[in-house]
This record gives C-alpha cells, sequence and structure tokens, in this order.
C-alpha cells in the first residue's frame, strides 16, 4: 500500500523523463504560459490578486516543477543525451525569463496592483510577493524611458561579454604555463597522489619527468608540500600573475583593461537607474541596507582580528627559523609552514576519524537531533521512483504528526555525478486552492565515498559539517510556513542572510551531547572520544585570526572598489587594494602579485559587492547559536523559537526583525571572534 502522504506530495517521476521529449515539453509549457500569460494581461482589470499573481504564480510553479526534476537529473545521472537535450533547452529558459523580466504590460499591471486599494487589505506574504516584483522590475529598468532603457540592454549586453573575456582570460593564462622538471628532488615532499598527476600531465605532453600545472589542485599541493623553496617560489610568481601585465605571460592575457571596463560599466548601470555607485544598486535586495553598514562590520571585524592575526605570523616564521634556519621567509613559505606547523602539533588526519562516523550512525543521529530541537521525525520510504538505488527518500512530520515535506538524499559519488555538495528545491510550498496544499521538496546531495565491500561508508568530520551545513539548507526550505513559493523557503531570502540557517547547523558537529548521537567507532562501537574532540576545535582555531583577514581583504577590496569606483581616475584598482593592504593586511605579499586579475567571483560570478556575505552570514550563525550554548544546545524550547521565527518565516519578513526576534537583539560579531578563538 502506498503511504496516502507521498500522493500528497507529487513527486516527479524521475524514470520517466525521456532526454528526447526535454526540450519539447519545455518549450511547449513556456508556449502555454506566454499564451496564458496574454490572456491575463489582457483582462479589462483593475488587477487583484486573484486575477493577477494567483494564475502567475500557478503557471510558474507548473513550470518549475517540471523543470526542477531535469535539472536535477541532469546534475547527478547526467548522460550525453540528457546533456545534450539539457543545453538546447537552457537558452529558451533564459530568454522566457529575460522577456518576462522586461515585460512592460506586466510592469504596468504589477504596478497597478501595488498601488491599489486592495494591496493592503492582501497578507503580508502577498504583498512582500509584489514588492519583490517590482523592485527586481526597477533594477532592470523597465521603468525607464525607451532611450535609456536601450542604453541598459547594451550595457547588461557589453557587462556579460566583459566578464566572459575575463574568465577566459585566465583559463588561457593558467594553461599557458608549466613548470617541468625531470628531477623527482625538485618535488620533493609532494603527496603520492600530486606526483602521480605530475607524472601523467608530462606524459601527455610527450615530456619526460613531472609536469605542475595551475590548475588550482596541482598548484596548492605545490605551495603546501614541496620542501624546496625556489619551486614553490616559481609556482607563486606565475599563479599570482594570471592574465595580467606582470610575471612570465606579462601582458599577454592582461585583464587590466578588463577590469577597468567591468566596473565603469557596472558604475553606468548604477547612474542609469540612479544610484550613487554600484554598491548601493547591489545593497538593494540584501539584508545590508547601507554601505556604511557593511563597511563598519567589515573594519570592526578587522581591527579585532588582526593583533592576533599578526601574531599567528609571526608564530609561523619563527617555526621556519627554528625547522629549516629561514631568515628571509617570504609569502611562498607561508602555506607549506603552515602545513608543517599543522602536522606537527595536531598529528591526526581527517582520515582518522573515519571510523567514528559511519554513514548511517550520522544520519540516525542528525535526525534524532532535528526531532529534539525542532520535533521533526524522518520516516523512510521506500515506494518512491529514484533516479539511483543508492538514494533515499524521507517524508518529514511535525510534532503533531502534520506532514511538512520530503526530502531526496543522494550521499555518493559515482560517474556522472556532479562534484561537490548542494541543496536544491524540487518544488516549493504552495496553497493550490481552498482544499488543496502542496508541500516542499528538496534534494540533499553528496559526494561521498561510497561503501567498500561491506563496510559501510565512513566520514570524515569534514564531511559531517558538510552534510549538516546542506541539511540546514533543506530544512529551511522545507519547514517554510509560507504558502506562495516566490517568498517562501530560501525563496526571496536576501542573498546575504541564505548560509545563516546552513551555517548554523555546522555547530553541532562540534558538541559533546551531539558527537555522541553522531558518531560510533566502527569496530567498538565508541563514540569520539575527547581528546579527539578538543583536536578538532583546536584545528579549527588554527591560523583562524589569519584566515579571517585574507577574507576580510577580498571583502573590502570588493566593497570599496564598487563603492569608490571613479571612472576618470586611474590606477583606482591597484590603489585600493594597496590601501586594503596597507591598512589591515598581515602577509606582505610582492609588488608583482595581481590577485585581482583571477579574482573571478568579483568579477565573473556574482559576487560583486557582495563577498563579505561570507561574514555576514557567519555572524549571524555563529551569534544566533550562541542562544542554542546559553539554554543547551538540544533545548527544545530554543529550537522551537528558531523554528518560528527563522525557518518558517522564508523572505516575507526583513532577516533583520526575524534575526532579532530570535535572539532578542541585533547580530553581533563577538561570538565569531570566539567561535574562531580569536576574542576570550
Ligand atoms: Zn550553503
Amino acid at each position: 500500500m502506498i503511504n496516502n502522504d507521498l500522493n500528497k506530495l507529487s513527486l516527479p517521476k524521475f524514470s520517466q523523463i525521456d532526454p528526447a521529449n526535454v526540450r519539447s515539453i519545455i518549450s511547449q509549457q513556456l508556449e502555454n504560459n506566454k499564451q496564458q500569460l496574454k490572456i491575463i494581461l489582457a483582462q479589462e482589470g483593475p488587477f487583484t490578486w486573484d486575477n493577477l499573481m494567483q494564475p502567475l504564480e500557478a503557471m510558474q510553479d507548473d513550470f518549475n516543477k517540471m523543470w526542477s526534476p531535469i535539472a536535477h537529473l541532469h546534475s547527478v545521472m547526467e548522460s550525453d543525451a540528457l546533456r545534450k537535450a539539457y543545453r538546447e533547452t537552457l537558452p529558451i529558459i533564459t530568454e522566457y525569463y529575460t522577456s518576462l523580466a522586461h515585460d512592460e504590460k506586466l510592469f504596468a499591471a504589477v504596478s497597478s496592483l501595488a498601488k491599489s486599494e486592495h494591496f493592503q487589505s492582501l497578507s503580508s506574504a502577498q504583498q512582500k510577493v509584489i514588492e519583490n516584483e517590482m523592485r527586481d522590475f526597477k533594477l532592470a529598468g523597465v521603468h525607464l524611458p525607451p532611450q535609456q532603457k536601450k542604453e541598459m540592454a547594451a550595457l547588461q549586453q557589453k557587462l556579460s561579454t566583459l566578464t566572459t573575456t575575463f574568465s577566459e582570460n585566465i583559463l588561457d593564462a593558467t594553461h599557458a604555463f608549466i613548470y617541468h622538471t625531470t628531477d623527482e628532488k625538485k618535488l620533493d615532499g609532494l603527496p603520492e597522489k600530486s606526483l602521480q598527476l605530475a607524472k601523467e600531465e608530462a606524459k601527455k605532453r610527450d615530456l619526460r619527468g613531472y609536469v605542475i600545472t595551475l590548475d588550482y589542485p596541482a598548484y596548492s599541493a605545490v605551495i603546501k608540500y614541496v620542501k624546496d623553496r625556489t619551486v614553490r617560489k616559481i609556482l607563486y610568481e606565475a599563479f599570482a600573475t594570471r592574465a595580467s601585465d606582470q610575471g612570465p605571460h606579462a601582458f599577454k592575457w592582461d585583464n587590466t583593461p578588463i577590469i577597468n571596463d567591468i566596473l565603469k560599466v557596472r558604475y553606468d548601470i548604477a547612474k542609469l537607474l540612479g544610484f550613487k555607485n554600484y554598491a548601493d544598486y547591489a545593497l538593494v535586495p540584501r539584508m545590508a541596507k547601507t554601505t556604511d553598514e557593511v563597511m563598519n562590520f567589515l573594519n570592526d571585524l578587522a581591527v579585532k582580528s588582526k593583533p592576533f592575526a599578526q601574531k599567528e605570523y609571526q608564530t609561523i616564521i619563527e617555526f621556519a627559523q627554528q625547522e629549516d634556519h629561514i631568515t628571509d621567509f617570504a609569502v611562498w613559505d607561508l602555506f607549506y609552514y603552515s602545513e608543517k606547523m599543522h602536522e606537527k602539533y595536531f598529528h591526526f588526519t581527517q582520515e582518522e576519524l573515519r571510523p567514528y562516523f559511519p554513514i548511517q550512525k550520522v544520519l540516525s543521529g542528525l535526525f534524532s537531533i532535528l526531532q529534539q530541537l525542532y520535533g521533526i521525525t524522518f520516516k523512510e520510504e521506500k515506494k518512491v521512483d529514484l533516479w539511483h538505488p543508492d538514494v533515499q527518500f524521507f517524508l518529514l512530520y511535525d510534532e503533531k504528526n502534520q506532514l511538512r515535506g520530503g526530502l531526496y538524499v543522494d550521499l555518493y559519488a559515482r560517474p556522472h555525478k556532479r562534484e561537490g555538495a548542494w541543496m536544491d528545491d524540487c518544488h516549493s510550498k504552495r496553497r493550490i486552492d481552498q482544499e488543496r496544499m502542496q508541500y516542499p521538496v528538496a534534494f540533499l546531495t553528496c559526494n561521498f565515498m561510497p561503501p567498500v565491500g561491506s563496510q559501510p561508508a565512513l566520514l570524515t568530520h569534514d564531511e559531517v559539517l558538510t552534510l549538516f551545513h546542506e541539511c540546514g539548507h533543506c530544512l529551511h526550505h522545507l519547514l517554510t510556513q509560507v504558502n506562495h513559493p516566490a517568498v517562501g523557503g530560501i525563496n526571496g531570502v536576501p542573498w546575504d542572510a541564505v548560509e545563516f540557517p546552513s551555517q548554523l547547523m555546522e555547530n553541532f558537529c562540534f558538541e559533546k551531547e551531539t558527537l555522541a548521537q553522531i558518531s560510533s567507532h566502527i569496530e567498538t562501537g565508541e563514540t569520539l572520544p575527547d581528546h579527539l574532540r578538543e583536536k578538532i576545535i583546536q584545528a579549527k582555531h588554527f591560523q583562524a585570526a589569519l584566515q579571517m583577514i585574507r577574507q576580510l581583504e577580498f571583502s573590502l577590496f570588493d566593497f570599496r572598489l564598487h563603492m569608490e569606483f571613479d571612472p576618470t581616475q586611474t590606477d583606482q584598482v591597484q590603489d585600493i587594494l594597496n590601501d586594503v593592504r596597507q591598512k589591515i593586511g598581515v602577509v606582505s605579499v610582492p609588488a608583482y602579485n595581481r590577485f585581482q586579475h583571477s579574482f573571478s567571483h568579483v568579477f565573473a560570478g556574482g559576487y560583486a559587492a557582495g563577498y563579505y556575505s561570507y561574514k555576514w552570514a557567519e555572524v549571524l550563525s555563529c551569534d544566533a547559536y550562541e542562544v542554542f550554548k546559553e539554554h543547551g544546545v538540544l533545548d527544545h524550547a530554543t529550537g522551537q523559537s528558531y523554528l518560528k521565527n527563522i525557518l518558517e518565516v522564508g523572505g516575507v519578513r526583513n532577516p533583520m526583525e526575524s534575526f532579532i526576534a530570535f535572539r532578542g537583539r541585533q547580530p553581533s560579531i563577538d561570538a565569531l571572534l570566539r567561535e574562531n578563538g580569536i576574542a576570550p
């Protein structure tokens, strides 16, 4: 008998996805949507929630439910046919969204609704959906007069070309350089796996001996493990000058003018929309509201962390002197001696922790922790159409035994599955009509080492953190009580706050009470002993201030750049970077260093004026976690308060309000500093 609750979820039928049909069914659906939109907008009006937003929401949701399982399958069970279908279909979807975002009739309809008296009678979630729509239309420039709208389109097009060129330059510069040697001694210290890789790279090029490339895994292994300083120096110089006016390929793929053009275009976009600078523009949909707020936040962290970072740096320099009589410590020695110190003081590796974390113990422990905190129970369902036999499916119930949603858990690495770990939504919570509710469903995907023979899969502690982190995203999506997909679960949550619930979950992996539930030695059944737990915590604090300063340098550079950029000035990029380094930096870098020329997060990714968000969300999660610590980490009342104030509210309420509702005050950086061992 099939559980009736399974029917309520209307789960996708993965086994019936046929790559041959993907393109046509998606095109068809989007075509239907477009026709429907025409009919909706042709109504006489006045526009209301029921005659405008509700049908829009329904058609958007229909499309998402059709596309999300296909996109998911493409990530976890790729085949040539599916890849082809996916690539063919993606442009059609992009085109659809672009046309929606620039639809003037739709904009006019939503505007009239936003200004109507009817708007006041809507629920806060409905109002938020409409406000977000209006905000996004305006950020896209739909309200601008025709000439400026044209300019806007041209700027967006130019930006897209520039960021692509930026990435291509890095790729070309990265591939152009190799370090070749036939002398194995030069690579002394390199782990066996990396040495093998270097051999293969040489073979690929018909060379004898070894080849080190600038691909990150190869480069980082050298900078961390190779004993020979000169080799580290050569690699460092090449890596730190990629796509720039310096180093072995100076000026060949130089990103200097590209960076300037990108900043200029972003500046023009912001100006066109009436903002003072790009940082102001970027903050509109975020939790941080003003540039001052972000700058004060970053500077505050920097001031408090710098003395600790200086001390840590000094310790590494002294260590290098004691170990190898290094008197002219340089930046290419930093990671090498830092790694050596780690080995010397901690004497343990993540590998040694594996026997304590058999996957099923971790998973059942995690579920039991969630039950204690939030009253949520997980019930496995076997009669579900899955894409692979390793995948598990769970139904989630709350304390009142009410169905809350469903979760797919896909833990192991296998061929044709994308690397890394992530959470994705399958579908969102939505009230379909008076009687029917659509429950949210999420995908939790990891790439852990699969079980070998009769032994179950064993996790490192880092992997346990990953599992908890992704589970935090899933809970945020699944436990929502908002019935409108655009602002329910993880949707509509400001981008600088979205990592808050996931990072919060990581904290539970360091506590005695929780480790007792998620660990059990594969042979002895013993939980993780105290001395290993202490080592994990010490390792977490190891050079934490140096890492903090590094992240703050990136954040301040990115933010100031987008706040201070002035198209009439020259050399501003390097000047700002130098100024940031001079003010908060601890590690001195050579003048030829051009890290900014390969800073893809900011110049090719979505992090422009947004790198600060990593630390921002960390502050929220650490500070919120203190409440759990104050009341006992598994305190049910605290869990319930967190559930009500943070997890259930989706993107409806301003996250600062939600935070204050839970914490009783505004966020403070002190908890993060303590977590990193930077403050007492
Ligand atoms: Zn995350």
